[in-house]
């Protein structure tokens, strides 16, 4: 054991002061990603900031019809909730379909956003990984790939992001709000995580000691329909190799509106804006649905032994958008 410091903040300043002059501190929340990789030997924090009791647990529709979702409201809680259930199906499937029931119980909004890879190699001290060290070399390019990226990848790193949750917050223009030493900032979802780039290390662009307070959800649109297909090796507990949120719009047959975001195929959750506008005005058939996601995936760039995460992710997303057009989820 690596002795470290435990802080149990009081309040959000009190969080945000704690870690303001101390690059070796971390936020601690439900503790499932972060304490696993302080027993690995991945985070060596000089000081733990636990944040998981601070009062930021209501899930609240506010004046205007955005949903308020606090930093420390548990998935389990979450994706239960009727406001989420009845206005926001996609995020409660995409919640239920992550972990397990006590790791749910756990885990938290902010946590699950801020969750770092599941790339094998990341997780094992023993094998070069450019997240971990940078300059070190990336022992996934050539190695197993089955759960890596196959969009927007970099040749420092083709990590894949895992939430699911991320996925549908995603597809659904969420704000993620934080608060750091100069007050309170909003940033879009779609901003918040990262391409690897040259910087792989470096999951988001949420700064330094900065604290998720909570995140936004604007109204779903009239007449919307949303779900969230996950494909993965086990019915249950197991991390998506490739997933699907989308909601749908259709009048008279003929798509007025489309939101699609992937997950498991890339460092970010993928919003699919091309395979977006391929559908606007089209008629929401099986063939629109394969030409979106042919125009999708035309920028794929899978690695050697993920071949089949392309045309998997392309059935993947013509399999959700006719569910949402057949009106067998709302
Ligand atoms: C066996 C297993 C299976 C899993 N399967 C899935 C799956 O299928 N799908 C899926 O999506 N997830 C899965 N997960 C991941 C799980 O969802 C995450 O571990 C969990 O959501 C992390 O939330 P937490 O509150 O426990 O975060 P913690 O572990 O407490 O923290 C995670 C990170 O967030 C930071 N942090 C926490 N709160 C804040 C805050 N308010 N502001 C700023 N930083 C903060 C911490 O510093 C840390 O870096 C699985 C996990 C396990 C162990
Ligand atoms: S894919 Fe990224 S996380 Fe995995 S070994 Fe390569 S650099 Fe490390």
């Amino acid at each position: 054991m690596i002795p470290f410091e435990y802080h149990r903040a009081t309040s959000v300043q009190d969080a945000v002061t704690a870690v303001a002059d101390r690059t070796d501190a971390v936020f601690l929340a439900g503790g499932t990603n972060l304490v696993d990789h302080m027993k690995l030997g991945i985070a060596e924090p000089g000081l733990v900031v636990d944040v998981g009791h601070l009062p930021l647990t209501d899930v609240e529709r506010l004046p205007d019809g955005t949903l308020l979702i606090g930093a420390d409201v548990r998935n389990s809680d979450l994706a239960a909730h009727p406001l989420v259930r009845s206005h926001y199906p996609v995020l409660a499937r995409a919640l239920l379909s992550a972990a397990s029931g006590q790791l749910r119980n756990l885990a938290t909004t902010a946590g699950n956003l801020l969750q770092r890879t599941r790339c094998v190699y990341f997780q094992d001290l023993t094998t070069p990984c450019n997240k971990r060290t940078p300059g070190a070399g990336c022992s996934a390019i050539g190695g197993y790939t089955r759960y890596h990226a196959i969009l927007g990848a970099s040749e420092q790193c083709i990590a894949a992001h895992p939430s699911d949750m991320a996925v549908a917050m995603a597809v659904l223009d969420a704000d993620v709000v934080y608060v750091d030493a100069d007050g309170e900032h909003r940033m879009p979802l779609t901003d918040f995580h990262r391409l690897p780039g040259d910087r792989p290390d470096v999951d988001t662009n949420l700064p330094r000691g900065a604290l998720i307070t909570a995140v936004e959800i604007p109204p779903a649109p009239d007449g919307a329909r949303s779900t969230y297909r996950k494909v993965r090796d086990r019915a249950s507990y197991a991390f998506a190799v490739t997933s699907v949120a989308a909601e749908l719009v259709v009048d008279d047959g003929t798509v007025s509106g489309a939101r699609i975001a992937l997950g498991g195929v890339a460092h970010k959750p993928w919003r699919a804006t091309r395979a977006e506008q391929a559908l606007i005005g089209q008629p929401a058939t099986e063939a629109s649905f394969r030409s979106a996601a042919d125009a999708e995936l035309a920028q794929a760039e899978p690695q050697e032994g993920n071949e089949f995460k392309v045309e998997l992710t392309k059935r993947t997303i013509v399999a959700t958008l006719t569910t949402l057009a057949e009106g067998r989820q709302r």
